[in-house]
């Protein structure tokens, strides 16, 4: 979709720091990181928010591909949170879904 930043990462338009890429999903490092680790997990295909969402594999693959990429970085057996915020009072700023994985540090709660 023209003027979202997702799709223009992968595109390739905009450059991002590339964990995992397959046919349907693509992990990057979160420009503006909240943790040690913190990553991105996207669908390749625009779906604007969780509401919209209707593929139960796609959506599966997310969380998947989070876990398998936190292994791969050293910290899946310590512990990492997955979020996904929806629209204004989720605090969604990016419209194109995306699993954040954050790790490298003890997490708190209940979330700001
Ligand atoms: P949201 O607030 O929508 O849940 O999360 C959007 C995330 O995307 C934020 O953590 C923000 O730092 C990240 N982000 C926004 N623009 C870019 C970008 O151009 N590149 C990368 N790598 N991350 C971005
Ligand atoms: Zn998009």
């Amino acid at each position: 979709m023209k003027n979202c930043i997702f799709c223009s990462i992968i595109k390739g338009d905009i450059s991002a720091e590339i964990l995992y890429s397959d046919d349907r999903v693509l992990a990057f490092t979160d420009v503006n990181a909240q943790a040690p680790e913190h990553f991105l997990v996207i669908p390749k295909e625009h779906i604007a928010t969780a509401n919209d969402a209707t593929d139960e594999s796609l959506m599966g693959s997310l969380s998947i591909t989070a876990a398998k990429v936190a292994k791969e970085r050293g910290f899946a057996e310590k512990g990492y949170r997955l979020v996904m915020n929806c629209n204004n009072d989720g605090g969604q700023t990016v419209s194109h879904i995306h699993l954040h994985c954050l790790g490298g540090r003890q997490m708190t709660w209940p979330p700001g």
